[in-house]
């Protein structure tokens, strides 16, 4: 029963609070700010308990929503917490984080504004750190089991921590010199608090995980090695092999992969840099392609000082509103978004592509050569784009940021040397349903296995694959299931 039957019809929708514009410009400290108390709770009591919550479904973690919205509306903060920490190990990464994928599918979305699922999930997590009510909780049997984790990104973390809650030794290694994948080195500060991880890790380390910084499995340790000395182990090794955009002038100075100049922000704001070398202060930046890397790229630039950012996409401008038709609730919403980084300053060039780079004398690059296109489909279905005649374009450009997506696992040598085969399709880690890659007793899990995806997913994945490697190293589980590989994309 809802601790407000009504309550969509006596509190509207309440969306994120902002930091002013010109304000958070000048520093790198998160935009959005967290729900007041009782903020959280009118919002929670929109929550109608539908009954068929479609919410769960589209979350990946498969959420309890209903459950902790109907807690946090009776203000039984602990008991949300206990629930939301059932199917989610990091809640605050998905709080600040997550595109909700589970807000559309609110039943209240079909003709009013979805509950701020999100929001509430944030106040629950973040009510509960404020208080030290996140303890850590230490297996009480251990196994004797040995796990190595390669990879210290949110499914890595979410595997490490359950297989060490299940029992076992869990080692975790990370080439980078800091733990925690793209949410350390790729997601700034404004979006994602660096001290939000350390905290969370710090809970990892007090039940025993521990953390390897700095060890390049594949080269500083190999294949053979890990699979001497470990029981099992879990490759979280991300998809971060960027996409090439292969066109003239492509090596020109200034032409940098996103991935090239996004950690080096992070080392700033970490204290890490005094300056990054590479800098958008005083440049025309041009940022190919969307998505949350093009958008991470836009207000990392804005807050380096960058003249002007345009952002250039292949594909037409979305539509403002989802066509019922063609895109119906509960799927998620083909819709032209705006993300804080938008709101703070960007030239959006929709059904633009860029055709060469063109730089100066010393070979740095001064423009970007581009042409209009018409997105078009074959008789397949499979998309293409046909370069209108006549419709180049140059562009002032002294930094080009290159967003086009991940191809893959970039870790070849210790793919090889645990002979794991990838996906000839998609060049990613292929795994069976129990998350087992082809080398026997080698699992894998987050973008490695899937491709580039979301925090939510690989957290949700880094969970179901614990639980298979705990149940082929005891011949019974202790661990929840959560989700099959590769289900329910997003
Ligand atoms: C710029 C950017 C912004 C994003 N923003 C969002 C967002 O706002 N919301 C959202 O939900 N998702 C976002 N994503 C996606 C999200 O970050 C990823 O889906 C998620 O981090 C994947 O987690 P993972 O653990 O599988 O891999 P990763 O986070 O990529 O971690 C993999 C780790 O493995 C390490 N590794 C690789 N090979 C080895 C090796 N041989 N030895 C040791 N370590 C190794 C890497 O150094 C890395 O630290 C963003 C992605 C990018 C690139
Ligand atoms: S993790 Fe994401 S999809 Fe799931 S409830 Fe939270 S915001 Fe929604």
């Amino acid at each position: 029963m809802p601790a407000e039957p009504w309550g969509f019809l006596h509190h509207a929708r309440v969306e994120f609070r902002k930091r002013p514009i010109a304000e958070r410009l000048r520093d790198w400290r998160a935009v959005l700010q967290l729900p007041l108390t009782e903020t959280a709770r009118t919002q929670a009591a929109r929550c109608m308990d539908c009954g068929v919550p479609f919410c769960h479904a589209g979350c990946p973690l498969g959420n309890l929503i209903p459950e902790w919205n109907e807690y946090v509306a009776r203000g039984e903060w602990h008991r949300a917490l206990d629930s939301l920490h059932s199917t989610n190990n990091f809640p605050e990464f998905t709080g600040w984080l997550c595109p909700a994928p589970c807000e559309p599918a609110c039943v209240l979305a079909i003709n009013a504004s979805p509950v701020s699922i999100k929001q509430v999930e944030l106040a629950i997590i973040e009510h509960a750190w404020a208080r030290d009510w996140v303890r850590p909780c230490p297996a009480p049997i251990r196994t004797g089991r040995r796990v190595a984790v390669v990879g210290s990104g949110p499914a890595g973390l979410a595997a490490a921590q359950q297989l060490a809650r299940a029992g076992h030794d869990v080692h975790v290694f990370e080439r980078d010199d800091r733990i925690g994948g793209l949410l350390r080195y790729g997601i700034p500060d404004f979006k994602l608090e660096k001290r939000v991880v350390d905290r969370r890790l710090g809970q990892l380390a007090a039940e025993g995980v521990r953390f390897r910084p700095g060890v390049d499995a594949g080269t500083d340790v190999s294949g053979e090695w890990l699979r001497a000395r470990y029981d099992a182990v879990v490759l979280a090794v991300g998809a971060l092999r960027p996409r090439e955009v292969d066109l003239p002038g492509r090596g020109l100075a200034g032409v940098h992969q996103a991935m090239d100049y996004l950690p080096q922000a992070n080392r700033v704001a970490a204290g890490d840099l005094r300056t990054p070398t590479i800098d958008a202060y005083g440049r025309h930046v041009v940022i190919i392609g969307g998505g949350d890397t093009g958008a991470d790229c836009l207000g990392t630039a804005n807050r380096q000082g960058a003249v002007e950012v345009r952002q250039l996409d292949h594909n037409p401008r979305p539509p403002e509103l989802r066509d019922d038709d063609t895109n119906p609730w509960p799927q998620w919403p083909r819709v032209h978004r705006v993300s804080p980084a938008h709101e703070e300053g960007v030239v959006e060039d929709w059904s633009r592509e860029v055709v060469a780079f063109a730089g100066d004398e010393q070979g740095h690059v001064r423009r970007v050569r581009t042409a209009v296109v018409e997105r078009r489909f074959d008789a397949h279905g499979h998309r293409w784009f046909h370069v209108v005649r006549d419709s180049e374009e140059d562009l002032p450009a002294e930094l080009v940021l290159l967003a086009a997506g991940f191809v893959g696992p970039d870790t070849v040598p210790l793919l090889d040397q645990l002979e794991v085969q990838l996906d000839p399709r998609t060049g990613t880690v292929l795994v069976d349903d129990e998350w087992e890659t082809t080398a026997p007793g080698v699992y894998s899990c987050g973008d490695a296995q899937r491709g580039a995806s979301l925090v939510v997913w690989a957290i949700a994945e880094g969970r179901a694959c614990a639980a298979r490697v705990d149940r082929a190293l005891t011949g019974r589980g202790v661990l929840p299931e959560p989700v099959a590989p590769s289900s329910r994309p997003l």
